[in-house]
């Protein structure tokens, strides 16, 4: 069967690749071909903002695992990506959080980003949000992406702001604006009480176009190239082979894990890496998979009184309240509440955030809950471990070995320990006060570090972000120049979470459209 033609053939449908087929198509004159291994978003637990732990090692789950790690008591962690249209913003909690503004100025200054400064990138959080709430310089009103305040907060949450407020830390209610650092509530990318991920925001508003062309259960394979330039994309659907051929270029956007493998299975990577497999060198580019970056958490753990557990709510009747109205317990997105602060004063940028969840949420939310309780989980966003990917096999089906070295660097576990040490704080005074039966883990409220650290390497699990495996910049081992495009290679981007060369200090959801709406203008020409 001869090759199908399309101008632009993007892998991937997730927080980047959506918004890039759905901005590429807004011109008639191109077509658009979208390929996503999963299937379609059609399920509750995706729409139902507290069910999104539902999803995990379900048929929505690729259900990837790190090796074992060493701070981690040698755990595997477990690392839930979603496999459907729209990527992770349909698996994700929904936080809308951009990062500080040092995040980008640094890709820009420590790693030759140019052109993705924070003043060049505010401009594309703004033309994807449309926030309900927020209306300044720093917001937009009328973008795809509908930000809101959350319609139902649980009331230790409340509790848990004001207490925090108390021990010291300035209340916020504008994390992505003026200033990042203080405590409140999050914002969520819902709209009226229900998931809105990129496949609601771009992908379904775009398909009603005759020049994007969506294919679901469509396994890319291969990058097709003929000499140093990228052609097409090998894919299987429906297990058959096919090809589609990319007459202006091919946008790799499968996500921090799978951009680099398939780059590797194309046998563009680390040459020696690569033959290990067999795999033919195309292009040598010793950075693809390396400086692997995630954020870790590891909550405080404590038992209440006198309230309720969100886990109690997994009711028909809260199930009913949410189909027809978009309200009450399941809006919740577990993580509701949280806060930036540092662990050492003299830093220019918080290195710690807090999610607090009014339920006891840990290993991924897989265990019974046991008694009411709740989980302050302190999260360490300023990562300077440096963890890397690497192929198993040759076969695409074949999961990559996965480590992002959790804490290998001593400063990372120092960190973290300042902030469960904050987070202790957080819960010492009322109104959060009166709800603690008692603590569950660490099993006091004064742990020496030795305790802290155990509960750590006990805890720990990823809070979702993992980034960096084709880093942009313009160092030797940069795997993409600051337009994205892949060295050595002519007619082939990668746009997704894999490209930061540093991950922001927040949630990386929005970061990661913002990186899709700038990508769509590169590739128009027109940033
Ligand atoms: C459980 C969870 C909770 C999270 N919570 C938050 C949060 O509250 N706030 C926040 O800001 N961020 C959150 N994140 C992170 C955020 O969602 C991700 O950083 C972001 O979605 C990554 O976008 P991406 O485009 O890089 O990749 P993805 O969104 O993962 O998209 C990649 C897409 O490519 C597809 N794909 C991969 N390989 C192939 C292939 N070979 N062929 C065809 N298709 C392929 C995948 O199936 C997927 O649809 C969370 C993530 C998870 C998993």
């Amino acid at each position: 069967m001869p090759a199908e033609k399309f101008d632009y053939v993007i892998v991937g449908s997730g927080s980047a690749g959506g918004a890039i087929a759905a901005r590429l198509s807004e011109d008639p004159s191109v077509s658009v071909l979208l390929l996503e291994a999963g299937g379609e978003d059609d399920a509750d637990e995706i729409k139902i903002p507290a069910a999104f732990p539902a999803l995990f090692k379900t048929k929505w789950d690729w259900s990837y695992q790190t090796v074992g790690q060493k701070t981690l008591n040698g755990r595997r962690a477990d690392w839930p990506r979603m496999k459907a249209l729209g990527g992770c913003s349909s698996m994700n909690a929904m936080i809308y959080i951009r990062g500080n503004p040092a995040d980008y100025d640094e890709w820009r200054d420590a790693y030759g980003a140019t052109g993705w400064g924070y003043d060049d990138v505010l401009p594309y959080f703004r033309k994807a949000e449309g926030n309900t709430r927020l209306s300044d310089e720093y917001h937009g009103t009328d973008g795809p992406l509908h930000v809101e305040d959350r319609r139902y907060t649980h009331e230790l949450s409340h509790a848990w702001v004001e207490s925090s407020v108390d021990s010291g830390i300035k209340r916020n209610d504008d994390f992505n604006g003026a200033e990042q650092e203080g405590v409140g509530l999050y914002q969520v990318t819902c709209k009226k009480g229900r998931r809105w991920s990129v496949a609601d925001a771009y992908i379904r508003p775009a398909m009603t176009r005759k020049n994007l062309t969506v294919r679901t259960n469509s396994f890319a394979t291969k990058i097709l190239l003929e000499g140093n330039r990228a052609v097409g994309i090998a894919y299987r659907q429906g297990g058959q082979d096919k090809t589609a051929h990319a007459d202006a270029e091919v946008i790799i956007s499968g996500g921090a894990v799978n951009s680099p493998q398939l780059l590797m299975l194309s046998g563009i990577g680390p040459g020696a890496h690569l033959r290990e497999f067999d795999i033919d060198v195309a292009v040598e580019s010793p950075g693809v998979g390396q400086n692997l970056q995630d954020h870790p958490a590891a909550g405080l753990l404590l038992y209440t009184k006198g309230t309720t557990d969100l886990a109690q709510f997994q009711t028909v009747g809260s199930l009913l309240k949410w189909k027809v109205s978009g309200r009450g317990p399941l809006v919740s997105n577990i993580g509701e509440a949280g806060a930036f602060f540092k662990s050492r004063e003299e830093l220019a940028a918080p290195d710690l955030q807090i999610h607090m969840a009014p339920s006891g949420f840990y290993d991924n939310g897989f265990r019974e809950p046991v008694r009411h309780s709740v989980t302050i989980a302190t999260t360490l966003v300023n990562v300077q471990s440096r963890g890397s990917l690497k192929l198993r096999s040759a076969d695409p089906t074949w999961h990559p070995e996965i480590d992002p070295a959790y804490f290998e660097d001593q400063a990372d576990l120092d960190a973290m320990i300042a902030g469960y040490r904050r987070a202790i704080e957080t819960v010492g005074a009322d109104p959060i006060a009166r709800f603690i039966a008692a603590p569950w883990i660490p099993a006091s409220l004064n742990p020496t570090d030795g305790e802290i650290v155990a509960a750590i390497g006990q805890l720990a699990q990823t809070l979702y972000h993992p980034v960096g495996t084709c880093s942009m910049g313009t160092a030797d081992d940069s795997v993409v120049d600051p337009e994205l495009k892949v060295n050595g290679v002519e007619g082939l981007r990668v746009a997704d979470a894999s490209v930061m060369p540093r991950v922001p200090r927040g949630n990386t959801n929005a970061p990661t459209i913002m990186i899709g709406e700038k990508a769509a203008d590169l590739i128009k020409g027109a940033s």
